[in-house]
């Protein structure tokens, strides 16, 4: 049954995602909510804030007293707080525990029929011959963090024993992941309301460099069959899942045009930013359509848009000239109103238009 307009929507996180999906959920006649321990949390813009950590029993009763349902926009709240929520909690917990541990993630996305690439889960204590069988049957690697790991950050390339003992030591409890000769990195959405009703976004296609997004692109490259294929993954997973709320998968593209999942959000993601300004649906009011029983349709944009990261300069008088920026056609600038870090993402560039392919790219120089 949809939610009633006028109640309170719940927002586990309140980062730029939670910012995002405020604005969204208001639009449709909605309140939020959030529970965020930062006190600069930029979803404060739009929403209200209860400041707290967490795993704080009061602030959690609280958020319940005030929302009927309850969303997130970040995945790694501890188990205890999403297990002991009393309000729906969309996605569900065991869907948001497996997004927040590697392991979890990786055999539950197998046991559900979707291809991943090869790898072993490794601990700082096994020994010498389990972490030697492990780089001998995979090849050289990246070893990722098993928990917590963002943006980069808790994942390191490993070829030997001695690379593969010294970064685990550093991490603690991780997977190993065969380093795969992908074409194209891709991502693509899927939405589940508890009506039973899927909805998907349009392939999108992905650039990191230092394992963080700089930029993405809709259409992909992609062929139209890898695309399908892409889709249809996702389709299987929201209904073995049967999840309640949207859902993104990260996909690397190998030569051949087969498909492997590299990771999951159980939330909007930073790639979906584009379908703010590429006509139809954005992925924040198709989570929030999800999570309130509405009804969802496929949310692919109209038309080409390119969508810019704007990270953190590296010092403080490199700041770009976001002047310049804004006097570009087809721009649409996206800040966060975050403070300034070096890498942090503080913003985004949607850019649109029939130039948008050479806009983009004076805009990332720009960025640079
Ligand atoms: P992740 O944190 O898992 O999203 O990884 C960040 C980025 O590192 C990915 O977007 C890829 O560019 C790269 N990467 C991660 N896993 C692999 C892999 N198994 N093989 C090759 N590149 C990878």
């Amino acid at each position: 049954m949809s939610l009633a307009v006028g109640s309170t929507i719940g927002i586990l996180g309140g980062g730029q995602l939670g910012q995002m999906l405020a604005v969204a959920a208001g639009r449709l006649g909605y309140r939020t909510a959030f529970l965020e321990p930062d006190p600069l949390a930029p979803a404060a813009s739009f929403s209200r804030q209860i400041q707290a950590a967490f795993d704080d029993e009061d602030a959690i009763f609280q958020l319940e007293s005030l929302a009927q349902v309850i969303t997130l926009e970040f995945e790694n709240v501890p188990a205890p707080t999403l297990e002991g929520l009393e309000r729906p909690l969309r996605p569900a917990a065991a869907i948001c525990r497996l997004a927040s541990d590697r392991r979890l993630e990786k055999k539950a996305l197998e046991q559900a029929g979707l291809p991943v690439a090869p790898y072993r889960v490794l601990d700082p204590q096994d020994d010498d011959l389990v972490l030697q069988r492990a780089l001998s049957e995979l090849g050289s690697g990246l070893l990722k963090t098993a928990t917590l790991g963002y943006d980069g950050h808790g994942q390191a390339r490993v070829s030997d024993l001695a690379e593969l003992r010294e970064a685990l030591g550093r991490q603690g409890p991780s997977v190993l992941e065969q380093e795969v000769p992908f074409t194209r990195e891709l991502s693509v959405q899927v939405a589940r309301n508890p009506s039973g009703q899927v909805a998907l976004s349009g392939v999108i296609e992905n650039l990191h460099e230092g394992g963080i997004l700089r930029r993405s692109h809709y259409p992909p490259q992609a062929s139209p069959q890898v695309q399908e294929r892409a889709r249809e993954l996702a389709r299987r997973l929201a209904n073995a899942w049967s999840l309640e709320g949207l859902l993104t998968l990260e996909l690397f593209e190998l030569p051949d045009g087969s498909l492997l999942v590299n990771e999951l959000a159980p939330r909007v993601h930073n790639s979906g930013h584009l379908s703010l300004d590429g006509g139809g649906f954005s992925q924040f009011e198709i989570q929030i359509r999800a999570v309130c029983d509405l009804p969802l349709l496929d949310f692919a944009p109209e038309r080409e848009v390119f969508m810019i990261n704007l990270l953190g300069w590296p010092s403080p008088e490199q700041e770009p000239d976001l002047a310049a920026l804004l006097r570009l056609p087809g721009t649409h600038l996206h800040l966060y109103g975050k403070r300034w870090r070096p890498l942090r993402k503080l913003g985004h560039v949607n850019v649109t238009g029939p130039q948008a392919a050479e806009i983009a790219a004076e805009v990332s120089a720009l960025l640079r």
